[in-house]
């Protein structure tokens, strides 16, 4: 049977684990060839050895993705490699501190901002032209539902999400009308991984959806017979939330 991204290239950030390493499973399990990048290494070798022991292949990049300059050096050597990327996946964050605004450390602040926004710029900076090249390039960007619910002490990461929701929707519209590419973004809501038990430690993992439901619903959005783009797909109602319609 012809799998759905068979032949396809796909670049998945925080791939070391939680909805990262299930998306990156996921694709791979499909036939794409996952580019996986984190920086904790031994999360990467995990998914590597869990994804050939199923057939697939992967090309593990220990990455920080702070590091803005090889960011860039990761579209070259894609390009030089396969010419072409089918589908990025931004989803590596960070939650930083919960606190008042106006106690936030500032390197606290540009460290969340960096991974959170300025990486995903530099990425889709880095890899547009091979999301162009692609057939049908698809981008899909994790948000929350922080971006608009603004709760106290959530400030860094609330800040970050809605700077990332505005650069994709900006990023989608461009792409709209230019070329094949589609970008559109995922509120999963709360999941169970790492950064959830860091944010709520007295919450009982068990009661909260496993990342891999996710997956399915984060794949129909990189398919190329997906067409909508600047959209947000909110996992809790499983809405497809249109922001041109306001
Ligand atoms: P985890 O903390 O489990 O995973 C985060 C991933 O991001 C890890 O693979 C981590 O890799 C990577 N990452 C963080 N910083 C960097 C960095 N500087 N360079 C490279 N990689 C980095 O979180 P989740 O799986 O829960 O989160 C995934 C996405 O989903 C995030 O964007 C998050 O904001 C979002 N989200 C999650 C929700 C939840 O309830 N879990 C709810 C709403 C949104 P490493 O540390 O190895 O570098």
């Amino acid at each position: 049977m012809t799998k759905r991204f068979e032949g396809k290239l796909a670049v998945v950030t925080g791939a070391s684990r939680g909805i990262g390493y299930q998306v990156a499973k996921g694709l791979a399990a499909e036939g794409a060839h996952i580019i996986a990048i984190a920086r904790t290494v031994g999360g990467l070798e995990d998914l590597d050895d869990e994804i050939q022991a199923a057939g697939g292949s992967t090309t593990l990049v220990p990455l920080d993705l702070m590091d803005f300059e090889a960011i860039d050096r990761l579209g070259a050597s894609i390009y030089e490699r396969w010419g072409k990327l089918d589908m990025l996946v931004g989803n590596a964050g960070l939650l930083g501190i919960l606190s008042p605004v106006g106690h936030i450390d500032p390197k606290d602040f540009e460290e969340v901002m960096a991974v959170n926004v300025t990486a995903n710029y530099r990425l889709i900076r880095s890899l547009d032209p091979l999301l162009r090249a692609a057939n049908a390039g698809r981008a899909a960007f994790i948000s929350s539902g922080a971006a608009h619910k603004c709760k106290p002490y959530w400030g860094i990461y609330s800040v970050s999400k809605a700077a990332l929701e505005a650069l994709v929707r900006t990023y989608a519209g461009e792409t709209e009308t230019t070329s094949n590419v589609r970008a559109n973004l995922v509120n999963p809501g709360p999941m169970r991984t790492a950064m959830r038990a860091k944010a709520m430690p007295g919450e009982d993992p068990e009661t909260l959806p496993h990342p891999g439901e996710l997956v399915g619903p984060i794949m129909d959005l990189l398919s190329a017979d997906f067409d909508e783009t600047g959209k947000l797909y909110d996992f809790p109602t499983h809405a497809l939330k249109d922001f041109a319609a306001g």
